[in-house]
């Protein structure tokens, strides 16, 4: 499987990373680094560039751990609009939320999650 990523780190996903304090909304990790800091990546739910065009904007974005971000770009996890996690594939040792973590102030919009989840539903019957 080749999975592109564009990790860009925007005005708009600094601001999501710190609404969150680096908090991981899908498995709630605070992967912590030796300067004590929190390390999370901002992710887009619609993902930035061809072929999908999602916008950079905190709605489409999510305070992601590493591997979280990886799940969510590769499909092994998509979301509800409500934001209830919906595992793709085996988890094998990793406890996920059973709910996206929201904060006030941080809108996240179905629309993002909608696109996310039909893409790799479709992804799934085209390689069956
Ligand atoms: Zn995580």
């Amino acid at each position: 499987m080749r999975v592109r990523r564009l990790i860009r780190d925007t005005a708009a996903a600094q601001r999501i990373k710190q609404l969150h304090g680096g908090e991981c909304q899908l498995c709630g990790l605070r992967l912590l680094g030796p300067d004590g800091r929190p390390y999370c990546e901002g992710a887009h739910i619609r993902p930035l560039g061809k072929p999908h065009h999602g916008p950079d904007v905190e709605p489409n974005i999510l305070c992601l751990c590493p591997n979280c971000h990886v799940r969510l770009d590769m499909g092994a996890v998509t979301l509800d609009d409500g934001g209830n996690v919906i595992p793709r594939a085996p988890l094998s040792d990793v406890r996920l939320l059973p709910q996206l973590t929201m904060r006030e102030g941080h809108y996240v919009h179905p629309d993002y999650l909608r696109y996310h989840r039909e893409y790799w539903e479709r992804q799934g019957r085209e390689t069956r």
